[in-house]
């Protein structure tokens, strides 16, 4: 039976109560407070015990069947939503906000809903991830509108794309959560599921299904007028992206819904275009191991090598600039400056000292965002306090410097007011929450303190009355005391009854004593009491009053926070450059990729852990005139290391970093590209070849001559014909129609011969040399092809059999012996012959000149018979065409 499909009434009003509330939360699991426990009921109760791991019971009956239910203890909350929500899940706190009464159940009520997409707390999200909120609206013509923020920043995104480019700003704006509406079609989200994306919280990626009149264009644009207090978008650039707005509308309604108030330090509006950023699909993103390894670890990557920031608002705008490389380079070339300003003029023993001070400083960027929403904690407002006057100590360190680190030495400057109002308000050291009371200062409220010394003095007060009341009575062992149970009360033993003053009312009679009350402890007793109940009111409304006092900082917190991770990451990148030895890189107009001994960090700094040989640096020089490698040599030589260097400092250069290498010249880039590896992709029915293909298209789709492009061993997937043709299709394409800067590694030797017939490509090969059977890894890239592929002897490192290497030796001589016999014969790099599809043939061209109304029945039949020997002229030659395709 289904609960809810029962008439509410026949329910415990308890449980009506639930399913009332769970009703407005259908999709989300409502953790529903009960005493000292949060329940689940139900399907919720079933899900959740199956999820977390919990015993699922049943117990009592509504409407005529036992409830179904677990639950978790209040105090371990975050650790079950944290589970939940890395599982992609949401769930709706759900209070007791009534007195007791008596009468039916307390008031309860949903104070916040969870989800992926909307968390500021540090208890719920890693220091170096973002949690991203993305909603999504499609409308005519293939266009696509798309709306996101992040609750912690103070920026709401805006872009339109084609539904086709989805994938890419999918996997740019990587989300956490992703909202619907009810009306997508399906084929739609079948695809956007069918992309498999992760959170970046590591769980899959959660979608949320919204009311479909929520994605309404007009209402978006009314509400980021009002959000902005501004009459018009126009500022921003923004106020023709109708399909955006409606993406806005949607995503306003749900982030104010789970926070349950508005998003007043949403102050600013970014239109994202697509040309603006340099593209990395999440093929590139995956091959070059940026922010996860192949096997999806955290590291080594290019970010956990870069990412030695002091603070977790560093390390999350890092991996920003690192996921975000703009075309547009002057923010690009204003960080370079900077980071070289830091290395050079500032030098290391300063820069060292402003990390060291960086150190520990709080997350004021969150701590910002949580004051906006009044959901931070009195330890936070502690901690921002201490960053407030770090920052200001900051700010002073980075006098008489110019450019970027002028400016981020303005907005440091902490908020007039902010410190010193903390520093009054909040106790040094004060309760986690302000339910506990001892939060609010002591001087910050007199009511407050009056309060407070009630209780203090309430020690001195019992033992005044003691001595007064043994002085009138008489009774010398006569003791006035407090207990939890009863109260205040006078104690006199069985001995001393008779003196007992006559305004004395019995309270307790114990075995050997008996305890009186009089109106003077009734008095004091209602004053102490209630007192502390007063106390705690007074703080939880000071608290409040606290946080509406700080919404006017806000948006300084917020460029203050911008300024301090800004530092941080620049600062990193100071530190990084000098550490790693890396050379400050050089954007020119023209276009090219020069690099002089550049080295593949991440690799470069395992070897250095390992102590194992050095890494050798290379050099890269691809221009107009020289755009394509083709690279050849031994497996484990070092081919792929190499490819990926170029890519990862052309990346590192573009986000605004030094770069691996002692010298870097590059031209504009607006991709990279990789076509690297090979992978099933079971789950979306596709094979490792599929996938290789797939992924090959849609470069040379996407491509232009501004890109950088890797191919590793494109064409292996197939047969050694099949891939060999395909591949040397694909660096047909790439080299003359795409003209991208191209690196191409391969094993197919025959490829050797493409640079003589392409005037653009040129053969180079890692080195190695044989010593006494065994191979040597020299690395080194050097001029023209390789001459041998050793896998035969990399394979005998890797520990294969002897029978199973003799017996691959003898097959290799028989192969290459019918190879240079048959290879003569092959032309891969011949023009395709015109075919069908590309032209009319001789007969089509014949056919199409005549003009049968013209023709007398003897030129007709004239006609036909010189048709009929182009026909036969044709056949003749057909089959001696095919053979001399590369097929
Ligand atoms: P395969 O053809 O088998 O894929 P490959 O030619 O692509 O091999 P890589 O995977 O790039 O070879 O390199 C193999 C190993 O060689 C690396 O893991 C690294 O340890 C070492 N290596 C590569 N390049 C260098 C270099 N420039 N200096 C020092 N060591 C290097």
């Amino acid at each position: 039976m289904d609960p809810r499909t029962v008439d509410v009434s026949a329910h415990t009003p308890m449980m009506a109560q639930y399913l009332a509330i769970k009703a407005e939360h259908p999709s989300t699991f409502v953790f529903y407070r009960m005493g000292d426990f949060y329940e689940l009921f139900y399907s919720d109760a079933e899900r959740a015990a199956d999820l977390l791991g919990i015993t699922l019971t049943r117990r009592g009956q509504s409407a005529g069947a036992p409830v179904v239910m677990c639950g978790v203890p209040f105090h371990a909350l975050e650790g079950y939503l944290a589970k939940l929500i890395r599982l992609g899940e949401s769930v709706a706190i759900c209070e007791q906000v009534g007195e007791v009464t008596g009468k039916g159940p307390v008031e309860r009520k949903v104070v916040r809903v969870v989800t992926p997409g909307t968390l500021t707390d540090a208890s719920l999200l890693a220091d170096k991830t973002e949690s991203v909120l993305l909603a999504l609206h499609p409308g005519p013509r293939q266009a696509c509108g798309l709306a996101w923020l992040s609750l912690t920043h103070s920026e709401l995104h805006l872009a339109e794309c084609r539904v086709d480019d989805l994938p890419v700003w999918l996997a740019r704006i990587s989300p956490s959560e992703l909202l619907l509406g009810a009306d997508v079609p399906d084929a739609l989200e079948a695809r956007i599921k069918g992309l498999r994306l992760t959170s970046p919280q590591g769980g899959p990626l959660a979608i949320s299904t919204r009311p479909a009149w929520q994605f309404d264009s007009a209402l978006g644009q009314r509400k980021l007028c009002e959000q902005l207090r501004v009459a018009s978008l126009a500022a921003w650039h923004a106020d023709a992206l109708p399909q955006a707005h409606a993406a806005a509308s949607a995503l306003l309604a749900f982030a104010e819904h789970t926070q349950g108030q508005a998003l007043s330090h949403l102050q600013a509006i970014r239109v994202a275009r697509a040309d603006a950023a340099i593209d990395l699909p999440t093929s590139t993103r995956r091959n070059l191991e940026l922010v996860q390894t192949l096997r999806g670890e955290d590291s080594p990557t290019l970010f956990s090598l870069m990412d030695t920031c002091m603070t977790g608002m560093g390390s999350r705008l890092l991996k920003r600039w690192l996921l975000e490389p703009q075309r547009d380079r002057s923010e690009a070339h204003a960080r370079l400056l900077a980071t070289t300003q830091l290395r050079e003029t500032h030098g290391p023993a300063q820069w060292n000292r402003l990390r060291e001070q960086l150190k520990g400083t709080s997350d004021v960027e969150r701590i910002g965002a949580r004051t906006a929403l009044y959901q931070v904690r009195p330890r936070e407002l502690v901690a921002l306090q201490l960053a407030l006057v770090k920052s200001g100590e900051l700010a002073a360190r980075l006098t008489g410097l110019d450019g970027l680190l002028a400016g981020i030495a303005q907005d440091l400057q902490p908020p007039e007011g902010c410190a010193a109002l903390l520093a009054a308000a909040i106790l040094e050291e004060p309760a986690a929450m302000v339910r506990d009371g001892g939060v609010i200062a002591t001087g910050h409220d007199a009511e407050l303190d009056e309060l407070r010394a009630i209780q203090t003095n309430c020690d001195a007060f019992l033992l005044d009355l003691e001595t007064r009341e043994r002085a009138r009575s008489g009774i010398a062992n006569l003791r006035v005391q407090f207990n939890k149970v009863h109260g205040f009360y006078i104690e006199v033993t069985q001995g001393a009854l008779d003196k007992v003053p006559t305004d004395y009312r019995r309270r307790q009679t114990l075995k050997n004593a008996e305890r009186f009350i009089t109106p003077e402890l009734k008095a004091f007793e209602d004053k102490a009491l209630s007192a502390q109940e007063r106390a705690l009111a007074r703080e939880k409304w000071l608290y409040d009053r606290l946080l509406g006092q700080l919404q006017a900082y806000v948006p300084a917190l917020s460029r203050l926070a911008q300024a301090l991770a800004a530092l941080d990451v620049l600062a990193t990148l100071a530190e990084r450059s000098l550490t790693l030895n890396w050379c400050a890189p050089q954007f020119v107009k023209e276009p090219c990729i020069a690099i002089e001994g550049g080295r593949h960090p991440v690799v470069e700094a395992r070897l250095a852990e390992t102590s194992q040989a050095p890494f050798i640096a290379n050099d890269t020089q691809l221009s107009v005139r020289q755009r394509m490698q083709v690279i050849t040599g031994p497996n484990m030589g070092g081919k792929s290391t190499y490819m990926r260097q170029v890519a990862l400092i052309v990346l590192l250069a573009s986000m605004g970093s030094h770069v691996p290498a002692t010298r870097c010249r590059l031209g504009p880039i607006d991709a990279i590209h990789t076509r690297i590896g090979a992978a099933d992709d079971l789950a979306n029915a596709q094979s490792t070849f599929m996938v290789e293909m797939t992924e090959a298209a849609q470069i040379l789709h996407g491509a232009t001559r501004h890109s950088l492009v890797l191919m590793d061993e494109i064409g292996r997937g197939t047969s050694t014909f099949d891939g060999l043709a395909l591949a040397s299709g694909i660096a047909a394409q790439l080299h003359d129609r795409t003209q991208a800067f191209t690196l191409f590694a391969t094993h197919y030797f025959e490829l050797t011969e493409f640079p003589a017939r392409h005037h653009a490509a040129q053969n180079v090969h890692v080195s190695a040399a044989e010593a006494g059977g065994d191979i040597v890894f020299l690395h080194e890239i050097q001029a023209g092809p390789a001459s041998r592929s050793y896998g035969i002897q990399v394979a005998r490192l890797a520990g294969m059999p002897t029978p199973v290497l003799n017996h691959a030796r003898h097959t290799l001589e028989t192969l290459e012996a019918q190879a240079s016999e048959s290879r003569a014969q092959i032309d891969l790099f011949a023009p395709p012959p015109v075919s069908e599809a590309v032209g009319p043939g001789p007969v089509e061209s014949a056919l199409a000149a005549i003009d049968p109304d013209a023709l007398t029945p003897r030129e007709a039949l004239d006609a036909l018979y010189r048709l009929k020997n182009i026909a036969r002229r044709e056949q003749a030659a057909g089959p001696a065409a095919t053979e001399a395709s590369p097929s």
